[in-house]
């Protein structure tokens, strides 16, 4: 039973993270003219409403894109972010906000490729219909439809089975986005062993995982099963906006973690990450951690 939505969750501080490493590994994948394939097995909607609907009910998009809005001081790889979400707000007023696949593709270009995967019956609707829309919006303009030939495909299917057969991506580039809901348990653990399974597959690949960071033995152990697969490298960074409620209640933290990552990743983070700390930090939990390769090279930076 498919019970999660992200419309629910959409703009938050998780949000923030993953969409800004997200777009940071396309830029550098779109560096060279040799075409890319972007693979999301967990793509959701693609495009969510924060003026109405599940959006509105918690509005966590209130302490996670909502404080970036209007600040003038964005470093420059997390203003790449912003200004993506702002040019879908041509208004200015805070709207919508993308999902990974919309953020992909933004970013891609005319032949790169983007595949799409989800499970639940109504997003997949959803997403359908919002790249129809896209490509609607695209031909009133004049231009050529994004979902042209074969640019992007949508499947309504299990993502981690679906990778399989996509990998290697023709071209041997390619950024493959893992992002499940952790509703069930053995999501970590098909994570891990899809992340196993891709790196056979396309050795060089760069994979990207979200991860809830929760006191749980699962959670903790997602990130520590994922170094030791064989790989050229990692990457693990966390943000912490909060420390844990008293209740155990709520997401406070989460983690990318990257495999493959490119060189440049992590001096982007250590940029960026102080100042998500300082501007969505509620308190003095607030914190972020940088690890790669395997030794721990960066220490925490806390909201005094
Ligand atoms: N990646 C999206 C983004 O950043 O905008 C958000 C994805 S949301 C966290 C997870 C999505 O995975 C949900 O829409 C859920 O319906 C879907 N899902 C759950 N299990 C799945 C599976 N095995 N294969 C594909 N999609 C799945």
């Amino acid at each position: 039973m498919l019970s999660y939505r992200h419309s629910f969750h959409a703009g938050n501080h998780a949000d923030v993270l993953k969409h800004f490493v997200t777009i940071q590994l396309l830029n550098y994948l779109g560096q060279k003219d040799t075409a890319y394939t972007y693979i999301d097995t967990h793509a959701g909607a693609g495009l969510y409403a924060l003026d109405g609907g599940y959006a509105t009910k918690n509005a966590e998009f209130e302490t996670g894109i909502g404080p970036l809005w209007d600040r003038k001081d964005l470093p420059a790889p997390l203003a790449e972010y912003v200004d993506l979400v702002k040019e879908l707000n041509p208004s200015g007023k805070m709207r919508y906000y993308p999902g990974s696949p919309y953020c992909a593709e933004k970013i891609l270009r005319e032949q790169d490729r983007l595949r799409l995967f989800e499970l639940h019956p109504s997003e997949i609707k959803i997403l359908a219909e919002n790249f129809r829309k896209l490509d609607a919006h695209s031909a009133a303009q004049g231009h050529r439809p994004t979902t042209r030939g074969k640019r992007v495909i949508i499947t309504a299917g299990d993502g981690f089975e679906g990778l399989k057969a996509l990998l290697p991506p023709p071209s041997r580039r390619g950024l493959v986005l893992i992002d499940p809901p952790y509703e069930v348990k053995d999501d970590y653990r098909r994570v891990k062993d899809t992340v196993e399974d891709g790196l056979k597959r396309f050795p060089t690949g760069v994979f990207a995982v979200w991860y809830p960071v929760l006191n749980r033995p699962d959670s903790k152990q997602l990130p520590e099963r994922l170094k030791r697969l064989q790989a050229n490298g990692w990457l693990n960074v966390t943000l912490s906006v909060s420390g844990p409620s008293p209740d155990g209640f709520g997401l406070h933290s989460s983690g990318m973690f990257i495999i493959n990552p490119p060189w440049t990743l992590e001096a982007s983070l250590r940029e960026v990450m102080p100042y998500l700390v300082k501007v969505l930090g509620r308190d003095a939990g607030a914190s972020f951690s940088i690890d790669a390769g395997e030794t721990q090279t960066i220490g925490r930076a806390r909201k005094k």
